[in-house]
C-alpha cells in the first residue's frame, strides 16, 4: 500500500523539527507544500522532488500529493508547526476517500503556540484557548463568540492568524471584544518568526496590544487574571507556588 504523510515541521523547521518528522522526510521521495514551508527544509533535503502550489490552492495540493503516492512513491505533505492544527491533516483525510489505495499518516510537530510560549517564558501554564482570527473559513460572528466565551471564562488566549492585508483591523477588534471581560492591564505577548530568522518578541498590556499592528507571521498571547511579567518574561502561574 502506498503511503502519504502529513508532516508538521515545527514553527521554523530545523532544530524544532522532531526526529520522527525528519526520518519521514528522509524516506520520502516527494515533498509537497506551500512554497514558504518548502523553502524552510529544501537545504536540508536537497535530493527530493519538490511540488509546490500557491496559497489558497490547498485542495489541489492535497490531490497532487495523493496522485504521487498512488503512483507508488512515499510522499510527504509539509505544514509549518503541527499538521493537525490549522494544517493540512484534516483536508487530507477528507480527500482520502477518493484514494482508497493510499494510507495516510499524520506526523505531529511543535505548534506555534508552544514554540512561541517558550520564547515568551511560560504563558500557557494554565487552561488556554487557541483561536484563529482568520474568517476565510469561519464566520466573523462565530470568531467573536469564541473570543468572548474564552475571555469571559478567563482562559489564557492564544491567537493564530492575527492579521493579513485584508484583515488589518482584526487584532484591534479582537482586543476590543476581550477588553469587555479582561482588564486593560492584562499581560499579553507577541512573538514573530518563531524559530526563523528575525525571531522577536514583545510583552505588553492588553490596552497596548489593541493599538499595535502585527503580521501573519506572528502569534499573540493574552494572559489570564494571574499572568504576570518578570524580567521581561510572560508567566502564568500554575499554582504550585501558593499550594
Ligand atoms: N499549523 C501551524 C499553524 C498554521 S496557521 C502550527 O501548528 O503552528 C498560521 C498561523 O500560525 C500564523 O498566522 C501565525 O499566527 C502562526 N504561526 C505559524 N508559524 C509561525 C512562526 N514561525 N512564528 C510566528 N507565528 C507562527
Amino acid at each position: 500500500m502506498s503511503r502519504l504523510y502529513a508532516v508538521g515541521i515545527g514553527p521554523g523547521g530545523g532544530g524544532q523539527m522532531t526526529i520522527h518528522a525528519r526520518e519521514v522526510l528522509e524516506r520520502s521521495a516527494v515533498i509537497v507544500g506551500y512554497p514558504v514551508y518548502v523553502d524552510l527544509i529544501r537545504e536540508e533535503f536537497p535530493d527530493k522532488r519538490y511540488l509546490t502550489t500557491p496559497m489558497r490552492r490547498e485542495t489541489d495540493r492535497c490531490r497532487m500529493a495523493f496522485e504521487e503516492a498512488k503512483k507508488g512513491s512515499e510522499v510527504a505533505v509539509v505544514c509549518s508547526g503541527d499538521a493537525g492544527i490549522y494544517g493540512m491533516a484534516g483536508l487530507l483525510y477528507e480527500i482520502k476517500v477518493e484514494y482508497p489505495s493510499v494510507e495516510l499518516e499524520v506526523i505531529p510537530g511543535v505548534t506555534a503556540a508552544s514554540g512561541g510560549a517558550a520564547i515568551l517564558g511560560a504563558p500557557l501554564m494554565h487552561d488556554f484557548a487557541v483561536i484563529s482570527l482568520s474568517d476565510l473559513m469561519t464566520p466573523r460572528e462565530k470568531i467573536e463568540r469564541r473570543l468572548r466565551a474564552a475571555a469571559m471564562a478567563d482562559f489564557v488566549i492564544c491567537l493564530y492568524n492575527p492579521s493579513s492585508q485584508k484583515r488589518a483591523g482584526y487584532l484591534r477588534w479582537a482586543c476590543q471584544c476581550v477588553l469587555e471581560y479582561k482588564p486593560a492591564d492584562t499581560i499579553c505577548g507577541i512573538v514573530r518568526n518563531i524559530g526563523r530568522e528575525g525571531e522577536t518578541y514583545r510583552i505588553l498590556s492588553l490596552e497596548q496590544l489593541k493599538e499595535i499592528s502585527v503580521d501573519m507571521f506572528t502569534t499573540v498571547y493574552i494572559g489570564n487574571e494571574r499572568t504576570f511579567m518578570r524580567e521581561d518574561k510572560m508567566i502564568t502561574p500554575r499554582g504550585y507556588a501558593n499550594g
